[in-house]
């Protein structure tokens, strides 16, 4: 997968993972020098492999590749170049250099297509700064919020203002949605980010749906009291009470189908190790592949945490942050996956996304598909992921197929 002067995807991955607003860890945030910088890098590997290169209103780098004549429909291919706060190296990226190699591949044997194939480096995925997410692909599905650009970072900074400084003016945002008749299609190859493909020993799998989530977050009100002198009976203790309710959301969501709950923070006050807890708060992160069953257990949560509040005598304040429909991907693309799996050599395997994915905010535009790819362990969002090279490989040929045999609808 060697075109002349275009490095292996291993070394556009190790260039990338060495822009980063801090030495010592890998973050790369929207509108900062490291995303311009990054850009650049990009675009001149898009050059390379053949690709004509722009910036579009927003930030996100994009390639195309003609077909047989210039301005047909696209098949779109990518992933994200942010990253979150100390990140790994692949989550993201490698869904864009993989990309860019496919194409390169297509350069290299002198092969045109009856679509054109553009490669997509999003700039924003993540949410890091602005604390809000798929800011690169909702402008392109047409779906981006104009409010956010009001929203400020950790220095007070407003989207607005960053985007004006980064030398983006956002009059022209709207300009950065495609056209339906632009993008046949959008396929997105990504890290598992967790260990489902490794515990089955499989390289890659095929994405079905994007799991939909829900987020919330429950304040427990007790009494406080002298650790001494209260009788058991007789407390209203708040920490005691949100214990049985965090057991209580394990148990639901286990006796639900493909449904996850973490409540992964958790505060108490007064907090002294002599003082009955008269107030805890924690947050519930739920997620579902299927709408109705997380809206149906995120309805027996609420009733068994005020069941549970009730007989304990404290007071239950539930408050949602965060909701978020599941996605499913596009069954034409799905067909055409399984096919390049198989004629690729590799086997087929269904799963769902727990996380959220650009390709999320694409469904809004046109048909999508993902690849996912095993990481070491499951582990994402760390310097600690990893990749085989012979699962890289594995994408790289998955995809290659993909494109070669695409049929648009
Ligand atoms: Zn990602």
């Amino acid at each position: 997968m060697m075109n002349n002067n275009l490095p292996s995807i291993t070394e556009m991955i190790e260039a990338l993972a060495l822009i980063s607003e801090d030495k010592n860890l890998l973050t790369r945030r929207y509108l900062t020098s490291q995303h311009k910088k990054v850009n650049e890098l990009v675009a001149e590997w898009m050059s390379v492999a053949g690709m004509k290169a722009w910036q579009d209103p927003i930030g996100n780098i994009v390639g195309r590749y003609e077909g047989h004549e210039n301005g047909l429909p696209a098949l779109m291919l990518g992933s994200h170049l942010d990253t979150v706060v100390n990140a790994g190296k692949y989550d993201g990226m490698l869904g864009v250099v993989t990309a860019i190699h496919c194409v390169a591949s297509l350069e290299r044997q002198g092969k045109r297509l009856p679509f054109a194939v553009e490669v997509i480096g999003f700039a924003d995925e993540e949410g890091t700064r602005f604390k809000s997410t798929y800011l690169g692909s909702k402008a392109v599905a047409g779906t981006f919020d104009l409010d956010t650009l009001d929203r400020l970072d950790s220095d007070e900074i407003s989207m607005k203002e960053a985007l004006d400084k980064f030398g983006l003016n956002t009059e022209n945002i709207p300009n950065a949605a495609r056209k339906k008749s632009e993008i046949s299609a959008y396929l997105e190859l990504h890290i598992e980010q967790g260990p489902v493909l490794e515990e089955n020993n499989l390289a890659a799998g095929i994405v079905t749906e994007i799991a939909g989530a829900t987020r919330l977050t429950i304040e427990i009100i007790g009494k406080a009291g002298h650790a001494g002198t209260v009788p058991l009976h007789l407390r209203q203790d708040a920490l005691v009470t949100a214990s049985e309710c965090i057991v209580k959301l394990e148990k639901i969501a286990k006796a639900s189908a493909n449904t996850v709950v973490t409540v992964g923070e958790i505060s108490i006050k007064p907090g002294a190790s002599n003082v009955i807890p008269g107030h805890a708060k924690f947050t519930v992160d739920l997620r579902s592949s299927e709408n109705s069953i997380r809206k149906k257990v995120e309805n027996e949560l609420q009733q068994a945490l005020q069941e549970i509040c009730t007989n304990r005598k404290a007071k239950l304040i539930t408050t949602k942050t965060h909701s978020a429909e599941s996605t499913k991907c596009s069954n034409n693309v799905i067909k055409q996956l399984e096919n390049a799996f198989v004629k690729s050599g590799y086997p087929t395997y269904f799963l769902p996304s727990g996380a959220g994915h650009d390709t999320a905010a694409m469904s809004d535009l046109t048909e999508t598909g993902m690849i996912f790819l095993r990481c070491r362990d499951g582990i994402s969002h760390n310097p600690a992921e990893s990749v085989k090279m012979e699962d890289v490989e594995a994408g790289f040929q998955i995809m290659l197929k993909f494109i070669e045999n695409f049929q648009p609808l």
